[in-house]
């Protein structure tokens, strides 16, 4: 096993166990349910947006499997404090990471520490349990209640 797979089953396995941001946000936070049928999972994303369209806190719950679950943790750490035009951007990076249409080894992204799943490209089973919270995030900014993978 490569090193950076090794990293990558770590990161996974450690946010699993400790979901960073797991819990429901009070207060009046855009919700969406994120469903993905291929392989079970369902995540719900919180956000709460500031006035100043910054995004002031993220969390989640929900059940699925490993990979599902700590990109739903990695993403709303990395969602905190970030203005929406730059989460929107980070979807469409972290989506074309793995779906292989970007490699961020040779093209410039802001995906940061969530590179690390560049490896589920290698699963294509994956990549829909990896994008998930992705959808649901996208669904709580559009102000859709339910998001699915399969769109
Ligand atoms: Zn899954």
């Amino acid at each position: 096993m490569s090193r950076a797979n090794e990293l990558y089953q770590q990161v996974i396995l450690d946010h699993n166990k400790n979901p960073r941001n797991y819990r429901v946000l009070e207060g009046s936070p855009l919700v969406c349910d994120g469903h993905n049928p291929l392989c079970g999972d369902h995540i719900t994303v919180f956000l709460n947006v500031g006035p100043d369209r910054t995004i002031q806190d993220a969390a989640f719950q929900g059940n699925g499997c490993a990979i599902s679950k700590a990109s739903a943790s990695m993403m709303t750490a990395f969602l905190k404090g970030k203005p929406v035009e730059e989460a929107r951007r980070a979807f469409q990076e972290f989506h074309d990471m793995v779906t292989g249409e970007m490699d961020p080894e040779t093209r410039e992204n802001h995906l940061g520490k969530l590179v690390l799943f560049k490896g589920v490209r290698e699963y294509s089973s994956r990549i829909k349990c990896a994008s998930l919270a992705w959808h649901a995030m996208m669904g709580a900014l559009d102000k859709q209640g339910t998001a699915t993978t399969e769109a």
